[in-house]
């Protein structure tokens, strides 16, 4: 029996996977509403220092805008603040997961997959669907989560593998770990940590590897995805968060996202970023998505 609770969430939009792993393939998305970071030092002249933060989100009139969609791109503070802010709750959408599917099938609808098929009749080759928000881990998305899945398996269009973006923070429940366990599909956890030296989060908050190794336990398929920027502080914490996770027992593979990316003129300290992580062994995230589509909401 389908949960009938209505959820709320900001987008479900079809677009490429742009970071990690999944790079280049195409995924319908679900954003969901709420998060329990606030990453307000993101993109600040000081991230650890809140006296120097600018939120420009924090003075912009909701009221000017209809639609999630025509909502600015902030680059400082956090860039999904809209998922998690309560002023702009009215702007989401609330719906039961047998809705949400719905709207997953109809998004991935175009002229060559004239259904919304998982498993694209022209190419023959599996989308992929993402969950992400916000935190899509907090209760109210694990349980939407799920029904989206009985959902579309009642439907008997499902993806061959579901990637949870998540901050890692988030304790799994009972039913959602048995969940990833039983189905046959792949869950992939792209846990993005939030350091303190970049995001402002304090790390007993933000960075939690005995929660994040409960959902490598369920799935051995996943990512650690750190934003990073050039300065040696933020490289010694990275270094030193890396440690803590494989003490854990989390040995997924760690993927370096340069924070430079997110302005044009930065640029070269991403390539100095991406440079840096190279050197060091990890892998390189760079946002393809941004590259092809422009830095959008629903890209
Ligand atoms: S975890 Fe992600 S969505 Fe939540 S505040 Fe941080 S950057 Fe924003």
């Amino acid at each position: 029996m389908v949960d009938e609770k209505k959820y709320y969430y900001s987008e479900i939009f079809h677009s490429i996977q742009g970071e990690g792993h999944y790079t280049g393939v195409p995924t319908a998305w679900i954003r969901f509403f709420l998060c329990n970071l606030q990453c307000s030092g993101f993109g600040q002249k000081d991230p650890t220092d809140p006296s120097t933060y600018e939120l420009p989100f924090e003075d912009f009139d909701v009221d000017s805008v209809k639609k999630v969609e025509d909502l600015p791109v902030w680059e400082k503070g956090c860039d999904s603040s809209y998922t998690w802010a309560k002023k702009f709750k009215k702007l989401m959408g609330y719906e039961t997961p047998t809705v949400l599917a719905s709207k997953i099938v109809d998004i991935l609808k175009t002229d060559t997959n004239q259904n919304g098929l998982f498993l694209h009749p022209n190419s023959r080759q599996h989308q992929h669907l993402c969950f992400t928000g916000g935190e899509p881990l907090m209760i109210t998305g694990q349980a939407a989560s799920m029904g989206i899945y009985r959902s579309l398996e009642k439907r008997a269009n499902l993806p061959s593998s579901m990637t949870f973006e998540t901050n890692g923070t988030q304790k799994l429940t009972e039913l959602f770990k048995q969940w990833v366990k039983d189905i046959p599909e792949e869950i992939f956890f792209s846990v993005s940590p939030k350091l303190f030296t970049v995001s402002g989060e304090k790390t007993a908050k933000a960075i939690k590897p005995e929660n994040v190794k409960e959902y490598a336990d369920c799935s051995d398929r996943g990512q650690l995805k750190f934003v990073v920027g050039a300065s040696r502080r933020e490289w010694e914490e990275l270094e030193n968060t890396v440690r803590k996770f494989r003490e854990a027992g989390v040995d997924w593979p760690v993927w370096i996202m340069p924070t430079g990316a997110r302005e044009e003129e930065q640029t070269a300290t991403a390539g100095k970023v991406a440079e840096e992580a190279f050197k060091r062994g990890y892998n390189v995230a760079a946002r393809v998505h941004v590259y092809l589509f422009g830095n959008a909401i629903g890209t």
